[in-house]
């Protein structure tokens, strides 16, 4: 499989080396005719707005937009989860998103102060490690997205850290900044090679 990573700001590297690491060739996608080449694509954390707003430059906005339609596999890490909501609370002023998964998203949802954490959780039946960078929650979803991982919060609640919806697949946290290939491996075993003949 080709799995294509945005590249255009935030930590596509990390998703890169992930992606070699876990067998699959891994490729910058920064032009509309690498996208094309791709089987499958990774959103990287970062910066949400900024991806987006370069995106726009790049002539890949609109693009990636058709994809996703047509069922391309598509994981997003936190920047990459608010670019896979349809719905985003908190947002920039016109802030936009690729959209696909039917759920709204919180950006900056454990708090500002609380800017980065670690926690153990459970990802669809395995217990993980999971890296949390001004990470989003998922905040409202419709009964046709799967939770695979959720935490509690300081509001004492559980809010879903980890989605997928067909061939779409996000996360709250960085698999990417650790070691750790599983989520990874889950993406490439479990949603692409589902979604791509
Ligand atoms: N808070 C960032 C945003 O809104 C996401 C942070 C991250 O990807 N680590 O885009």
């Amino acid at each position: 499989m080709k799995i294509g990573v945005l590249a255009l700001q935030g930590d596509f590297r990390e998703h890169l080396l992930a992606a070699k690491q876990a067998g699959h060739a891994g490729l910058t996608v920064r032009r509309s005719e690498e996208l094309a080449e791709v089987d499958a694509l990774i959103l990287p954390g970062g910066e949400s707005t900024t991806i987006a707003q370069l995106a726009r430059t790049f002539d890949l906005f609109t693009d990636i937009k058709k994809r996703i339609a047509e069922g391309m596999p598509v994981y997003g890490s936190c920047a990459g989860m608010i670019l896979l909501a349809d719905r985003i609370v908190d947002g920039a002023l016109g802030q936009e998103t690729f959209g696909g998964i039917d759920m709204t998203v919180r950006r900056n949802a454990f708090g500002r102060q609380v800017d980065s954490f670690e926690s153990d959780l459970n990802f669809n039946g395995t217990e993980m490690h999971a890296v949390f960078i001004r990470a989003p929650w998922v905040e409202e979803l419709s009964s046709s997205v799967q939770v695979l991982s959720d935490v509690i919060a300081a509001d004492g609640k559980r809010h879903p850290v980890a989605v997928r919806q067909g061939a779409l697949f996000a996360t709250s946290f960085h698999p990417e900044l650790t070691t750790d290939l599983r989520v990874h491996r889950y993406f490439f075993d479990q949603v692409c090679a589902g979604a791509i003949k």
